[in-house]
């Protein structure tokens, strides 16, 4: 008896090995790939912030220990391309889409989602939230987003919110609290949206990752760059010894119907590739009673939205029109790329409807951190009051963020909210919005 079960044993054993070998090009975990180390589990209830350049309320990471974020997308050929290179290395990462792109590609963000990244947002179409005239229509700007995103991904995302250039306001901190959504800055950022060489690109992040040692880095998939520094990255990452942590949300996103519906015709509203012929032509009841409102435009995939663009071109912001090549696929691994000729590129794919303004999708999303030692460096980001939690910590960090995979981190002591008493909310707010203001001076002299 135990004999044949040794056997047996063995026999199955012999099998799954052929079967992993078989599939090892593409299984996960896989030796000599950089991996996930960590996976951890955040209860966004009360709308918790993460990233030390803003919220510091929850600091999760260890040291040497690196989150993935990538902001704007999706985008044809760059997300496609920075998917790829995580997948090459297991790792998993966080993506904030915007809800245009999500509709406008929606064939990418279910890659994504369905690669096991995850998936939060970043508003409709990258409005400044904290410059629309009324928070009605920050709200709006949050809720689209939130609807266009889960409805493009066709499955749970994460109530995980990214402002537009890192920008807050307390209406909306306290309306993502209510709506159970957490907020995340950045605690290293990569400035990729600037032009600049790939080779550029690498170094500066990797510098600034080597002097924080930890943290939460922000990228954007929209950008060719980007794409193209990945690999780069994440070998340098595996070879000096840091570790993917891969952020979930213990509960997904729940929409509001109000902005579902309202995306439901936005999507439908869309011109439709080859559908110059009303539906009436197309589709013709025969038998039965014809219902009122024809429920054949109830598809899934939002109408009229290019699967392939034929035309995905760069834009200089003031219609130079000059780089309007198609934009080529990615090699896999990337090497140092003469500089980019092209102007800051915009979010919005073709087809969309009228978007954000030009400098939406690259204004620069950490607003604050050019002007600003606080980022770099943990020793002045502890001891800075002006840059206190924008929401006051609820909870502990343990009972927030939780490791469901890896080894459980040994968390340092909670920060004591000394700072934050002497500095009220408003205060908070409002040089936050100052410094954000001078930055954007700085990058578009407004
Ligand atoms: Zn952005």
């Amino acid at each position: 008896m135990g004999m044949r079960w040794f056997v047996w044993g063995f026999f199955f054993a012999f099998l799954s090995g052929l079967s992993v070998s078989a599939s090892a090009e593409d299984a996960c975990p896989r030796n000599g790939t950089l991996g996930v180390s960590r996976t951890v589990e955040i209860d966004t209830t009360g709308g918790p912030g993460f990233g030390m350049e803003h919220y510091k309320a929850y600091d999760f990471l260890q040291d040497k220990e690196v989150v993935l974020t990538f902001d704007d997308g999706p985008q044809k050929y760059s997300t496609e391309a920075v998917l790829k290179a995580l997948a090459d290395e297991c790792v998993k990462a966080t993506f904030f889409s915007i809800g245009k792109m999500a509709l406008g590609y929606p064939e990418i963000i279910r890659e994504v989602s369905k690669a096991g990244h995850t998936v939060g947002t970043h508003t409709w179409s990258h409005k400044a939230i904290g410059k629309l005239k009324t928070f009605d229509d920050g709200k709006a700007e949050i809720e689209r987003g939130v609807s266009a995103v889960h409805r493009a991904v066709g499955g749970p995302i994460a109530p995980f919110f990214r402002f537009p250039t890192l920008v807050d306001t307390p209406e909306a901190v306290a309306y993502l609290g209510k709506r159970n959504i957490a907020m995340f800055s950045t605690d290293i950022d990569s400035v990729d949206y600037k032009p600049q060489t790939v080779d550029h690109l690498i170094k500066s992040v990797m510098a600034k990752l080597d002097k924080r040692g930890k943290g939460i880095i922000l990228m954007h998939d929209i950008h060719k760059r980007t794409a193209q520094a990945l690999p780069i990255i994440l070998a340098q990452l595996k070879a000096k010894g840091y570790k993917i942590v891969h952020m979930t949300a213990k509960a997904p996103v729940v929409t509001l119907a109000e902005f579902d519906e309202a995306i439901e015709k936005e999507a439908k509203g869309l011109p439709q590739v080859g559908a110059e012929r009303p539906m009436s032509s197309v589709v013709k009841t025969v038998g039965g009673a014809a219902p009122k409102d024809d429920g054949a435009g109830d598809a899934t995939e939002p109408e009229g939205m290019p699967t392939a663009p034929a035309e995905e071109s760069v834009h200089a912001p003031d219609g130079g029109g000059s780089a309007s090549a198609p934009l080529p696929a990615f090699p896999s691994a990337a090497s140092p790329a003469k500089k980019s000729t092209v102007a800051p590129e915009t979010a919005v794919p073709p087809g969309t409807t009228p978007g954000p303004g030009k400098q939406s999708s690259n204004e620069p999303s950490s607003a604050v951190s050019g002007n600003s030692g606080i980022a770099t460096s943990p020793a002045a980001s502890a001891a800075s009051s002006a840059t206190a939690p924008a929401s006051p910590p609820l909870m502990t960090t343990a009972s927030v963020v939780r490791t469901v995979s890896g080894e459980e981190a040994k968390l340092a002591a909670p920060a004591a909210p000394a700072a934050k008493s002497e500095a009220p909310q408003e205060t908070t707010h409002k040089s936050l919005m100052e410094r954000a203001k001078e930055t954007w001076k700085l990058w578009f002299g407004e």
